[in-house]
C-alpha cells in the first residue's frame, strides 16, 4: 500500500480511511479533510430524547468514566421521564395494557452482555440487565424470572403505567372493539417505536452500547422486539466500533442489524455506509416494503460516526466535547 503522509496521518479516522480507500482506487487527490474532525469521548443515542440521556452519559465520561458506566447512566434518563413513551416508566404498555421493557447492555471490550426480556414493574430494566452480565453466569432473563431477579437485586417494584399511556391505551381499546368483524389494526401512536440505543468511546477507547424500550405499543404479551438481542438492537467490540438500532424490532432481527453494521466497519466501510447497508439488507428482504421505520446509528472506536433510516423523520444526538447536536438520519431508499 502507498504509504501515507504525515498530514494524512493526522486527519484522523474517517478522514483517513477515506484518504486510504481514495489511494486504493488509484485518486489523483486525496478528498478534502472533514469540516469536523471526531473527537473522543463520545456518546451517540436515538431520537430527541437522546439529548438529555447524552447529557448524563457525558458526565460520566467527561469525568474520565468508563463507556459502560457512561450508557447505563445515559439511558436511565429516558427510563425513568414518563413523558418519553417507549421506554420504561411511562412506556405505552401491550394489548392487555401492561407495560413490559426489554433492555440490554453490552460492553465492547470481552463482548459480554446482560439482558431483560419482557420484565414488568420495575423502572430501570437497563440497571437489572447489568446485574444479568455482573451477578449471573447467564446472559437474558425473561418475564417473571427477570422480575424476581430484580427484587432479589434490591430493584422496587412500581406501577409502570402512568394515567397519560393508560387514556391512550384505553382510547385504542375502544376503537378495536367499535370495529366490527375485526377490521384493520388500529392505527399506532407516533410515539410507539422510539427505543433509545446508545454508543459510547470514552477516553481509554472503550466501547459499550445500551438499548432499552417498552417495544412496540399494544404488542401481542410476551412479545420480545430487537432491543435485548445482542446484535440485533445492540452490538459493541472496542477493536471496531458500536451500533444499536431502533423501529420495528422484527424486521431488524431478521438481518441481525447491529451486528451487520460493526461487520461492516471491520471490513472497512465508514460508518455511515456500514448503517446504510443494514438498512438496504431490510429494504431487499422486503422488496422495498418494510414494516415500518428502522433506524440504525453507528460509532467507530475513533469517534466517527453514521446513521441511516428507512423513513423521514429519525432524528438522533452525538454528544462529544463540542456540544451535543441532534441530526436527522440519512434516509435510504434501496
Ligand atoms: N425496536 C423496538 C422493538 O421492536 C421498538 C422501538 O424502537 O421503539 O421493540
Amino acid at each position: 500500500m502507498v504509504p501515507l503522509s504525515r498530514r494524512e496521518l493526522i486527519v484522523g479516522g474517517g478522514g483517513l480511511l477515506a484518504v486510504a480507500a481514495a489511494r486504493r482506487a488509484g485518486a489523483q487527490e486525496p478528498p478534502a479533510v472533514p469540516a469536523e474532525a471526531p473527537t473522543l469521548p463520545a456518546v451517540l443515542s436515538t431520537w430527541s430524547h437522546g439529548g438529555p440521556a447524552n447529557e448524563a452519559a457525558w458526565a460520566v465520561l467527561a469525568a474520565g468514566g468508563s463507556a459502560l458506566d457512561a450508557v447505563e447512566a445515559g439511558v436511565r434518563v429516558s427510563e425513568a421521564d414518563p413523558k418519553v413513551r417507549s421506554v420504561g416508566y411511562g412506556g405505552l404498555p401491550n394489548e392487555e395494557g401492561v407495560v413490559q421493557l426489554d433492555a440490554c447492555i453490552m460492553r465492547g471490550s470481552d463482548r459480554n452482555a446482560g439482558a431483560v426480556a419482557g420484565l414488568e414493574r420495575v423502572k430501570h430494566p437497563i440497571s437489572v440487565a447489568r446485574r444479568v452480565m455482573e451477578k449471573t453466569r447467564h446472559l437474558l432473563l425473561v418475564g417473571d424470572g427477570a422480575r424476581r431477579f430484580a427484587v432479589a437485586q434490591g430493584f422496587p417494584e412500581e406501577d409502570l403505567l402512568t394515567p397519560e399511556s393508560k387514556a391512550t391505551w384505553e382510547k385504542w381499546k375502544a376503537e378495536q372493539a367499535a370495529k366490527s368483524g375485526g377490521g384493520a389494526p388500529g392505527k399506532e401512536p407516533p410515539d410507539a417505536h422510539d427505543t433509545i440505543g446508545m454508543v459510547a468511546v470514552d477516553a481509554r477507547g472503550d466501547v459499550a452500547a445500551a438499548c432499552t424500550t417498552s417495544g412496540l405499543a399494544w404488542k401481542l404479551p410476551g412479545r420480545v422486539g430487537d432491543s435485548p438481542l445482542v446484535g440485533h438492537g445492540l452490538y459493541a467490540d472496542s477493536r471496531v466500533g458500536g451500533a444499536a438500532s431502533t423501529g420495528v424490532g422484527e424486521e431488524v432481527i431478521r438481518v441481525c442489524g447491529s451486528f451487520v453494521v460493526v461487520e461492516e466497519m471491520r471490513r472497512g466501510r465508514t460508518p455511515q455506509e456500514a448503517c446504510e447497508e443494514a438498512c438496504r439488507r431490510i429494504l431487499e428482504r422486503t422488496a422495498g416494503k418494510p414494516a415500518g421505520q428502522v433506524a440504525f446509528i453507528a460509532l467507530r472506536k475513533d469517534g466517527v460516526t453514521g446513521a441511516a433510516c428507512l423513513r423521514e423523520g429519525f432524528v438522533y444526538h452525538l454528544r462529544t466535547a463540542a456540544g451535543n447536536p441532534q441530526r436527522p438520519g440519512t434516509v435510504v431508499r434501496g
